[in-house]
């Protein structure tokens, strides 16, 4: 069995380690192969969704063939109670009546992701995908693709502190369901996108299709106004759609030219991503992501490999961010808190010993965050990064776009069965107050901890660890973290 884990490192001079333990402008257009021109021009579509990449492919995937049949909604009781979508009880049971007949577009700027076979190579680009994520995978029929492809389910992620012994253990062993799935970007794409040929020809895809210009409706009291949204590509190429999907990424120009203001920030940090290969279990690989200074970062992608690994295995295994005021506040505390709750608490794990890494390993990407205060307006919607943009720490990005994509369809679905406009704002905006009531505090969550674990002040550091010792002995809040993440 492949297999492929996922090692998040943070490092700022110090931070959070975190270790996921499992078993471990041509003029041609191409459509669907066949080449088409002039033919589309000026066409008018019910959806036209822009952008190609996990998140949109999977947007017109789902729209194409929502599951009809209700989500089935398992309680699980281990002395709490997680709820949570049930992947295999879903049947795909082919095309949204609702949404029949409908013309949708997807338009990408790249190239048609395909994959014969899968590269021995593990991609850098890998994603923690929840199960609520898979469960979407799979109701669009992705998901067998990915399994017979490559991907790797895990069951437990412990998370320590560089600056103290404090740790934290998720873990579920004992639930018959996996925490989450670790799988390549790459698959996740040709996954969707072979599913999208095989499902019926509701949705044309465009490759190679770079979106230039947006032209928005003007009033409705202009005379002689256009009341669609117009699609101008790079080919010279116009087309108009009743609502536009922004799927383009965390700089969407859908977001920039309806002049949705963004709150955003960079973090000063870029993350490093690497496949690595681990000394302690033979049937590993692990994907690294780094979260580090911008200096740094440039300064580990310098490095010879074998310096590089070096650098990996003394941020895993040195104590040198260790103080002896806090190891004292945090034994003391431990102390305390296992008179208390005796049977609480986990054990640590070592962390791994990195042996070497793969080929065409090590690229940086700069780290931000970035929320459009407004996901519609009239006949737009965003979705994805171009809506909301994470650190990586949590592994949330994609999820949270997966996210957007279940709850768009369904408010679109429910507004076509009602004979409605789909480029309406009521339901659109039912879908912005649905996502960001989801959204915010997720993102919120994950900014908190990436600021908490980016600094070495002494008090700061006490307080953390005191946060992370008491939390990692309250199953009911665990399960809690967990059944939020798994979303
Ligand atoms: C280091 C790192 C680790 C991560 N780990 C995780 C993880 O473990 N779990 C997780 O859930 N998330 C993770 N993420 C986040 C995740 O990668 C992103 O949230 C996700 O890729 C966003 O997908 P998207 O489809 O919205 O945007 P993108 O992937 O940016 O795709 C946008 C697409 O739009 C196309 N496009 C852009 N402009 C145009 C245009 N003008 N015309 C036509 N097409 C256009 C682009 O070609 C691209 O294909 C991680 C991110 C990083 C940086």
């Amino acid at each position: 069995m492949h297999s492929l884990t996922k090692t998040a490192l943070s490092f700022n001079g110090i931070g959070r380690r975190c270790v996921a333990l499992n078993r471990f402008s041509e003029t041609r257009i191409i459509c669907r192969g066949l080449t088409c021109t002039a033919e589309h021009e000026n066409e008018l579509y019910d959806v036209i969704i822009s952008g190609g990449g996990m998140v949109g492919t999977a947007m017109a995937c789902y729209i194409n063939a929502t599951p009809t049949t209700t989500f089935n909604l398992s309680v699980y009781h281990f002395g709490w109670s997680i709820n949570q979508f049930h992947a295999s009880s879903l049947l795909l049971t082919g095309l949204d009546p609702n949404l029949e007949g409908k013309k949708i577009l997807l338009l990408e700027a790249g190239n048609k992701k395909v994959m014969d076979k899968v590269p021995d190579a593990y991609s850098t680009r890998v994603s923690s995908i929840s199960p609520g994520s898979a469960t979407l995978l799979s109701g669009v029929g992705a998901w067998d693709h990915i399994m017979n492809m490559r991907c790797k389910p895990y069951q437990k992620m412990q998370v320590w502190d560089a600056c103290s012994d404090a740790l934290i253990t998720f873990d579920k062993e004992n639930l018959q369901d996996e925490m989450a799935y670790i799988v390549e970007n790459n698959i996740i794409v040709a996954a969707l996108t072979k599913q999208l040929e095989n499902l019926s020809d509701q949705v044309r895809v465009q490759y190679k299709s770079k979106v230039v210009k947006y032209t928005w409706p003007k009033s409705h009291q202009v005379a002689d106004a256009i009341p669609w949204v117009q699609v101008t590509l790079a080919n010279g190429q116009t087309l108009q759609t009743k609502l536009l999907i922004g799927a383009d990424g965390p700089n969407s120009m859908v977001r920039r030219e309806a002049g949705i203001p963004t709150v955003k920030w960079n973090y000063d940090q870029s993350a490093v991503v690497a496949v690595l290969h681990l000394s302690e279990l033979s049937d590993t690989e692990s994907s690294l992501v780094w979260s580090t200074s911008h200096r740094h970062a440039e300064e580990l992608l310098q490095l010879d490999e074998e310096s590089f690994v070096d650098s990996i295995n003394t941020a895993f295994w040195s104590n040198e961010n260790h103080s002896e005021l806090v190891e004292t506040a945090g034994s003391l505390f431990r102390t305390a808190l296992s008179v208390l709750m005796p049977s609480a608490g986990s054990a640590r794990q070592l962390p791994p010993s990195v042996a070497g890494i793969g080929p065409k390993s090590r690229i940086m990407f700069p780290l931000g965050m970035g929320h459009a205060s407004e996901y519609i307006r009239h006949r737009v919607a965003l979705i994805g990064d171009a809506a909301h943009r994470v650190h990586p720490l949590a592994g949330q990005g994609a999820n949270l776009g997966f996210g957007d994509v279940a709850c768009l369809t369904q408010l679109l679905s429910q507004a076509a069965f009602n004979g409605k406009d789909l480029g309406a704002m009521q339901h659109l905006l039912e879908y912005e107050t649905e996502r960001q009531r989801h959204n915010l505090p997720m993102m919120a969550a994950i900014d908190l901890m990436k600021r908490l674990y980016s600094t070495n002040a002494a008090p700061m550091v006490v307080l953390r660890t005191f946060g992370l010792q008491a939390t990692n002995t309250l199953p009911a809040m665990k399960a809690q973290i967990m059944a939020f993440a798994s979303k």
